[in-house]
């Protein structure tokens, strides 16, 4: 019985597309539970194989369904009954992260705090989102991570939806660009993809330097953008860095990418981090006087993304201590990140005890290898390497000897989005993190 199931059928040519290891460690143990003619209900290990696998694995079981027979039947995945993950191989897979029209409410111009660091780049992104203009066409916005380059990107698109009801408004991650190419490419879906990007009348498209090396990707990029420019539709990207920066960038991408307006942002001002500050205050209905608002500004060192992670510890420490937010209170519930900054983690701790989790050694993690288990436990070391210490991204790689930080960056970026919807790997990454402040 078990052996002829639609899923044996589905495993025996996935087994041939998979590396054996890989096989072995996520597939080996899954079975199928039950199938109607629209679904198979296959059951795995754990609730973070319920993710993982259509993550990473997605294109290869449509391939397999398809081989096997069951190409117009949706493979749902659970761990406890609950199949909440799926692979559709009538479709191209699912983006994980994509939110309805593909933009965070709360990425608003009305969110955005604007001073010195970023005026430039808020004056731009407004112009671009009320009209396309020749002059800022393309507007290209970089800056470092956690400095509001997404949060910019996508006030612009709000704002071109609620201003320009009808007009076709794409936003996306390069990372997901290069997904879809991927993608297209191997179901034929080329042409739907072109109509897709070629319709829009504003094209957002986050972290381009991730597109960058990818041949398929940049070529489909390139056409993109001169079939937008030339019907005179608004392109904008953002980068960590000015294109003259981005490693491998092709020529003709650098002039285009050139041919508009660079804007950049900085790291705020103590002003401009004060009021972010109380925005973020008056957005979650707190209270928060300056002395404390002096206090925490007076401590960001890195992003946005840094202080914001401050200010809801404190705003969570306050309300579970039933106390309103004052300065005492906020050096108590933030003494251990300061600790943590005296006598900084190393690295070499950090590997110690992800992989003693994972039951491997250092070396082990560090081994350059791509079996599954192994290759999941580093890229979470990395992502605890990246939040626990201060090493940078080309830091984290050299330490894996991968000569890439894009290899640190997709590693960390995957274990985040996973953590968001995994509470069995928030929970751990958590207790780790804990250990190391
Ligand atoms: P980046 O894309 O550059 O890495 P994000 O846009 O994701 O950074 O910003 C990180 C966080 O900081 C987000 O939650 C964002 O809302 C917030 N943020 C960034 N810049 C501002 C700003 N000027 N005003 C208010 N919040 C901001
Ligand atoms: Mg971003």
């Amino acid at each position: 019985m078990e052996k002829t199931s639609a899923w044996a059928k589905i495993l025996e040519h996935l087994k041939t597309r998979v590396d054996e290891r890989e096989f072995d460690s996520w597939f080996r143990d899954s079975r199928q539970k039950s199938e109607t003619a629209e679904a198979i209900f296959v059951q795995v290990r754990t609730p973070l194989f319920v993710d993982y696998i259509p993550e990473a694995y997605a294109a290869q079981i449509a391939e397999a369904a398809r081989l096997a027979g069951a190409g117009n039947r949706e493979i749902r995945f659970g761990a406890d009954g609950d199949y909440r993950s799926a692979v559709n191989p009538q479709k191209l897979p699912a983006e994980p992260r994509r939110r309805a029209g593909g933009l965070n409410p709360a990425y608003t111009f009305e969110h955005f705090v604007t001073g010195e660091s970023n005026r430039l780049a808020h004056a731009a992104a407004l112009r671009v989102a009320d009209q396309t203009s020749r002059q800022y066409n393309p507007l290209f916005v970089c800056g470092g991570t956690g400095l509001g380059k997404t949060h910019l990107m996508q006030a612009i698109g709000h704002r071109r939806l609620s201003r320009r009801p009808g007009e076709k408004v794409v936003y996306l991650t390069s990372e997901n660009f290069v997904n879809e190419v991927v993608l297209g490419v191997r179901f034929n879906k080329m042409e739907s993809l072109r109509q897709r990007f070629r319709a829009a009348d504003i094209l957002l498209l986050d972290d381009v330097q991730f597109v960058v090396g990818k041949e398929a990707s940049e070529n489909e990029l390139f056409h993109t953008f001169n079939a937008l420019y030339d019907e005179g539709n608004q392109i904008v990207f953002s980068s960590d860095v000015p294109p003259r920066e981005i490693p491998g960038l092709t020529d003709r991408l650098k002039s285009r990418f050139e041919g508009g307006l660079i804007v950049d942002i900085q790291l705020p001002d103590f002003e401009t981090k004060v009021a972010i500050l109380r925005q973020k205050a008056e957005a979650s209905q707190v209270v928060l006087e300056d002395d404390v608002a002096f206090f925490l500004a007076g401590k960001i060192k890195s992003s946005i993304r840094e202080l914001e992670g401050y200010f809801n510890r404190v705003v969570a420490f306050a309300s579970l201590k039933g106390e309103a937010i004052s300065l005492d209170l906020g050096r108590e519930a933030l003494k251990d990140v300061f600790r943590a900054e005296e006598h900084a983690t190393t690295p070499a701790e950090i590997l110690k005890l992800v992989g003693a989790h994972y039951g491997l050694k250092p070396a082990e993690l560090r081994a350059r290898t791509k079996r599954g288990p192994i290759v999941f436990a580093r890229q979470v070391t990395m992502y605890v390497l990246k939040e626990a210490t201060g090493l940078s991204l080309p830091e984290i790689g050299r330490l894996f000897s991968d000569k890439h930080h894009t290899t640190a960056l997709h590693a960390i970026r995957k274990i985040a989005a996973l953590r968001e919807e995994d509470p069995v790997l928030d929970r751990l990454l958590a207790g780790f993190l804990a250990q190391f402040r």
